[in-house]
């Protein structure tokens, strides 16, 4: 088994870079990428906060330009992913493919990776309107119209998973509601999202303990099926499950937390405010509506030729990379899949539909 000084894990920005530090310093590197160098630079269209490129830069020529730096720097590069770490003698052990090395030192720069929302064409717009970080993309939009998400949105796929849950929460007990769920999951998040924003800005403390506590005791619950289940159920990877659900749980803790805090100053009881409303004249009591009304309207903007030819242009500078052989098709193919992971761990055939269709927009 081959030992490293150390091992760099990614091939995005931060890994490229640690590689360059450490094999200025002397030492023997090794680094793992499972697709190709440069990390989500890679997906993304243009870039035009990096010093250095006043016009800004297209991210596949950043990312080449990245790896065109490290091409006469000594280290090993291997081209799979890292599916296991252990500790050793020496440091740690990696499993990348077939192959197992050591490293006296591992730097993870596995980087992250943008929960989708699972709304029409998000795949095929990613990077070309569709945007994961506000800092990096905001300035494409200045003056637009635009849907933010993240920070502290609620999506309509957390209400329905909501809504699911309290249906089935009721019938493990065996009672029904004549409430619509999805109305109540609503105003449930809302009221969540209020309680947490009011915990930030309060600066509430949570027990960051009793949070982890109970997210490993919530995911052993979900691992009973092994580990490798869930992560083929949910499409990520434990560690990223894991921080999903931090979030989630951190969030929750906040809320309960800052409503206690509330509640505990509250010093009328129900009651006295139902006699109160009983006490006045029923006439003057506002009317407030039960069910609220809510949904999405998604309208797709008119296909110019300008916006054509936009989708266009990335097409032709992939198929460029191909022909050019600046690129392999094959880590293109697995870069633009659906679920790079899935594709990257079954080792299926490229799919051909992509070759004919970068074929055909010559
Ligand atoms: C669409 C889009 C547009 C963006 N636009 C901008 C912009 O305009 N300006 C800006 O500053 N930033 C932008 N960003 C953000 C920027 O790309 C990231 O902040 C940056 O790439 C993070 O670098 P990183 O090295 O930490 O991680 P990443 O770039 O995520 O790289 C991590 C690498 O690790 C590899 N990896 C992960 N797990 C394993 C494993 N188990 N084994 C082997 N390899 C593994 C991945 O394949 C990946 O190549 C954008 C991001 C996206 C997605």
């Amino acid at each position: 088994m081959k030992l490293y000084d150390a091992i760099v894990v990614g091939g995005g920005p931060a890994g490229l870079t640690a590689v360059l530090y450490l094999c200025r310093s002397g030492l023997s590197v090794a680094q793992v990428e499972m697709l190709a160098p440069g990390g989500q630079i890679l997906k993304t269209e243009s870039i035009e906060n990096y010093p250095g490129f006043p016009q800004g830069v297209k991210g596949w020529e950043l990312a080449d330009t990245f790896a065109a730096h490290l091409a006469e720097y000594p280290f090993d590069r291997y081209n799979d992913a890292v599916l296991k770490m252990e500790q050793s003698a020496h440091g740690w052990t990696l499993s990348i493919g077939k192959d197992t090395i050591e490293g006296k030192t591992v730097v993870i720069c596995s980087g992250a990776n943008p929960r989708p929302l699972g709304v029409p064409r998000e795949v095929q717009l990613t990077g070309r309107g569709v945007s994961y970080c506000a800092l990096c993309d905001g300035n494409f939009f200045r003056d637009q119209v635009v849907a933010v998400v993240g920070g502290s949105s609620i999506l309509y796929s957390d209400v329905e998973a909501y809504a699911d849950e309290l249906v089935q929460q009721r019938r493990e007990m065996g009672y029904t509601s004549d409430r619509d769920p999805m109305n109540e999951a609503l105003e449930a998040l809302l009221q969540q999202k209020l309680l947490y924003n009011q915990a930030l800005i309060d600066s509430v403390d949570i027990n960051s303990g009793e949070v982890s506590a109970r997210i490993e005791a919530y995911l052993q619950s979900l691992i009973e099926g092994g580990i490798a289940n869930l992560e083929a159920k949910e499409h990520m990877a434990v560690f990223n499950y894991r921080e999903m659900l931090r979030q989630r749980y951190e969030e929750q803790f906040y809320a309960q937390t800052m409503q206690g805090q509330v509640v505990g100053k509250v010093t009328v009881v129900p009651g006295e405010v139902e006699r109160f409303y009983n006490s006045i004249d029923k006439d003057s009591l506002p009317i407030i509506g039960e069910q609220y009304v809510y949904a999405q309207i998604t309208k797709f903007p008119a296909s110019l030729s300008e916006a054509k030819q936009r989708t266009k242009e990335p097409l032709l500078d992939m198929r460029e990379r191909v022909i050019t052989g600046k690129t392999k098709f094959s880590v293109l193919a697995r870069m633009y899949s659906v679920d790079m992971q899935c594709c990257h761990n079954c080792k299926e055939p490229i799919p051909e539909r992509l070759w004919r269709e970068l074929n055909k927009i010559k």
